[in-house]
């Protein structure tokens, strides 16, 4: 029952289900009901006829199982108690034994009309539900009691029983038709005074009514309505568990431990990279597969000025294996060939690790790059001779002066 439309959905099984079923059995219920998949029926046909339909239902169809609750006397459905009473049917209000009546507490921050309202339609369950007008007021009694410990007055939860309990109970059990509104909604969200916005409406519909267009499409004042500001609840509670990439233990990036895979070797596994008071966390996990990505290389010496930040679209282990070729040649026109082909170094002094990945394209990285370039200032104190793409707006001597965005 995840999705919005699965009861819609199973609604639509079981009234499959049931016409399969009941046409293909002897005996039929004198009365059957159900909401979703909580099933009532009256049963005139004996026990033993009653326990041979059940075991029919259950082989019927291979994933509808239902269990089976019956009794001479009393059965609850849904809020009803349902008895026999002197061969008459007797329906009262069944609450869980779990329901301990928490109901919104008075001094709430709602419309007075919400709070007026939960004495008034609670009360009219009960009327509705109850057709012994004793056991009617003993639930009205344990839900007044309830209310009054939520903060209510006394005053108004009898206005609103009196109110509730002087509906003809036999109007209320008749299948509800809603008069549909035309009405356009005007709808804002709640606020102390808000309801003064009924009459505002009200008194500016004739500048509504002075366009013809308007005046046909809304030709009487909206209906106001309020809806929910964000509580405390949805602002602290998230209701989406992290994802596996968010929360693991392999963040930052990994060794692939492919045979041939040299990078593997000089992987660096920090998940948070630290320079002077500049630190950055590396969200995700990667490996020398990853693509799209913006590296850091760093001297395994211990070099501090040996800081390089480049971006590829290549996975890492490609981009790395160009970095050893431009080291092997020693070329030293190109920054990372030059470092760690200098004295006492070799390409096997090499740290990688990924700062950021998933980059969509080459603007993406691009950008990334640059913006870490200048956090971590390995063009003023590092092996980036540049700043990244920005490099063709600024002359060398301008260098410091960075644009962050
Ligand atoms: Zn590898
Ligand atoms: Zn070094």
């Amino acid at each position: 029952m995840g999705t919005k439309f699965a009861p819609q959905y199973a609604n639509i099984f079981m009234h499959k289900f049931e016409q399969d079923f009941f046409t293909a059995q002897d005996l039929q219920p004198t009365l059957y009901t159900r909401y979703i998949d909580d099933i009532f029926f009256l049963w005139t046909h004996g026990k033993e006829s009653l326990k041979r339909l059940h075991d029919n239902i259950n082989k019927f169809h291979p994933t509808i199982k239902l269990t089976m609750d019956y009794s001479s006397e009393s059965v609850s459905f849904l809020d009803t108690r349902i008895s026999i009473k002197d061969g008459h049917l007797s329906t009262s209000l069944y609450r869980k034994p779990t329901d301990n009546l928490t109901m919104l507490h008075f001094s709430s921050f709602h419309p007075n009309h919400v709070k007026e309202a939960i004495p008034y339609g609670q009360a009219l369950r009960i009327h509705r539900v109850c057709s012994d007008e004793e056991e009617r007021d003993g639930h009205l009694q344990t839900l007044k009691d309830a209310l009054v410990r939520t903060g209510y007055d006394a005053r108004l939860i009898d206005r609103q029983f009196r109110r509730a309990t002087a509906k003809n109970r036999i109007d209320l059990l008749r299948r509800l038709t809603r008069d549909a509104t035309n009405r356009v909604p005007f709808v804002v969200q709640y606020f102390p005074g808000a309801e003064k916005l009924r009459h505002v409406l009200r008194s500016l519909q004739h500048v509504i009514n002075e366009d013809k267009h308007l005046a046909m499409a809304i030709p009487t004042p909206p209906l106001l309505a309020f809806k929910q500001p964000p509580n405390l609840k949805q602002t602290i509670v998230r209701s989406k568990l992290p994802s596996f990439q968010e929360n693991s233990v392999h963040d930052a990036t990994q060794p692939c431990h492919g045979n041939l895979c040299k990078t593997c070797q000089i992987i660096d596994t920090d998940t948070t990279i630290t320079r002077d008071d500049t630190t950055h966390q590396v969200h995700g996990s990667y490996s020398c597969d990853s693509a799209n990505v913006v590296y850091l290389i760093r001297c395994r010496k211990g070099c501090p000025r040996a800081w390089y930040i480049g971006e590829t679209m290549q996975t890492l282990r490609q981009r790395m294996n160009g970095h050893r070729a431009t080291i092997a040649k020693q070329e030293g026109s190109l920054p990372v060939g030059e470092h760690f082909s200098s004295h006492g170094h070799s390409s096997t002094d090499l740290r990688v690790s990924v700062l950021q990945g998933g980059l969509r394209d080459t603007r993406q990285r691009k950008i990334v790059e640059q913006k870490l370039i200048a956090k971590f200032r390995t063009h003023e104190d590092g092996l980036n001779r540049d700043l990244g793409f920005m490099s063709r707006y600024t002359l060398p001597h301008q260098r410091t002066n960075v644009i962050c965005f």
